[in-house]
């Protein structure tokens, strides 16, 4: 086998490795938000395995659903698929936690065809599971256009890397979890009030402008009715997605409770809230849900929007905003309003 490379080449492969995987085991010891943790792992893979696409999915807390937790390479910032414990051969490897490598997806039957068009070519697939304390809690895979693109010797690098992944990516998981709500991984209520008060104080340093966008699902109750608890679940999951994707990184989601959500929208006037507002109506209008097999759910969300007098409380500035969105739905629903600022006595 060697014979066909040039001299050094094995080594310099090997130095090449073990580089990538030192600085990859240096980043995971730090005490990092799990997004960045995850993107560290997809990149060294990608980098390290020379592949087109690296990706993370985790299973979520009730064990079913296998997030997207991280993407590099073609295709990383397009929607990922919904995928389900079992569904697909990402869903196959944490079910049976055992890897997969396949040649040819076309010639695999487990092979689950997106049912939107898909975004980037996948013809061979090698997966991990991620082990943690005997339990399996999700998988990581590297794909490319090219059939048999991973060899068997690739399999043993991409399992020392899920191996070594897999615990910090757990720990940081808990601690994460603490914070967050499990189904949006938006943050829980817990954080709306200590959140707001910091960007208060930092706006009255800088003098700058802090908004709030109060949103609640319309109608959601209906979604349950109609289809059951699961898939309003998904819905509200695919929501918070949906905003993350148009809003800033700076800006922070708060799930205030069941089917209502708080944006806190740092350094940002009435006018870019407001913009904000129709942009999450915008995105929601474009594109319907779409939940399992051919179900089309046209969610529409009604938002309320206020932007801090720099003299109300947290309490008082929180109040206007569920008041705009009271008047949002009051006034039809599936609209965004502002509140205007009224003179705080005192
Ligand atoms: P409106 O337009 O007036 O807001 O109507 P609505 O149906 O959205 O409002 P309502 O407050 O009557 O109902 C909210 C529903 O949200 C009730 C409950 O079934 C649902 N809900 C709350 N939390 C969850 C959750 O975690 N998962 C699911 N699937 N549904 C939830
Ligand atoms: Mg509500
Ligand atoms: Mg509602």
């Amino acid at each position: 086998m060697s014979q066909s490379f040039p001299p050094g080449y094995l080594a310099n492969e090997g130095q090449r490795a073990l580089d990538v995987l030192l600085q990859l085991t240096a980043q995971l010891t730090d005490d990092r938000p799990l997004e960045e943790f995850l993107k560290a792992v997809t990149d060294a893979t990608l980098d390290l395995l020379r592949a087109d696409h690296a990706s993370i999915r985790l299973l979520d807390t009730s064990r079913t659903a296998l997030l997207s937790g991280a993407r590099s390479g073609t295709g990383e910032d397009e929607r990922p698929m919904e995928l389900k414990r079992g569904e697909g051969i990402l869903g196959w490897v944490v079910e049976h936690g055992q890897p997969a490598r396949i040649s040819d997806v076309q010639h695999d039957s487990r092979w689950m065809k997106s049912p939107r068009p898909q975004p980037f070519d996948i013809r061979s697939i090698m997966a991990e599971p991620l082990w943690s304390s005997g339990e399996v809690i999700g998988v990581l895979a590297v794909t490319s256009p090219r059939p048999t693109a991973f060899a068997e010797e690739d399999q043993l690098l991409l399992r020392l890397l899920a191996n070594c992944s897999a615990p910090p990516i757990e720990r940081a998981r808990l601690r994460r979890l603490a914070m967050f709500d499990d189904i949006t991984m938006a943050f829980n209520h817990r954080y709306l009030n200590p959140r707001l008060v910091e960007e208060m104080e930092r706006a009255s340093r800088s003098a700058g402008d802090v908004s709030v966008l109060y949103m609640d699902l319309d109608h959601f109750k209906s979604v349950n009715d109609k289809h059951g608890h699961a898939v309003g679940d998904a819905v509200l999951r695919s929501f918070a997605d949906r905003v993350r994707k148009v809003v800033r990184r700076v800006d922070v989601l708060v799930r205030r409770g069941g089917e209502e959500f708080v944006l806190i929208m740092p350094a940002t006037g009435a006018t870019q809230a407001h913009a904000t507002g129709n942009r999450i109506q915008q995105t929601l209008h474009a594109e319907p849900f779409e939940e399992g097999s051919g179900l089309r759910i046209q969610q529409t969300v009604s938002i309320g929007v206020a932007t801090w007098d720099k003299r109300e409380t947290p309490e008082q500035l929180e109040r206007r905003a569920d008041e705009a969105m009271y008047e949002a739905k009051r006034l039809g629903r599936n609209r965004v309003v502002v509140s205007t600022p009224r003179d705080v006595v005192g």
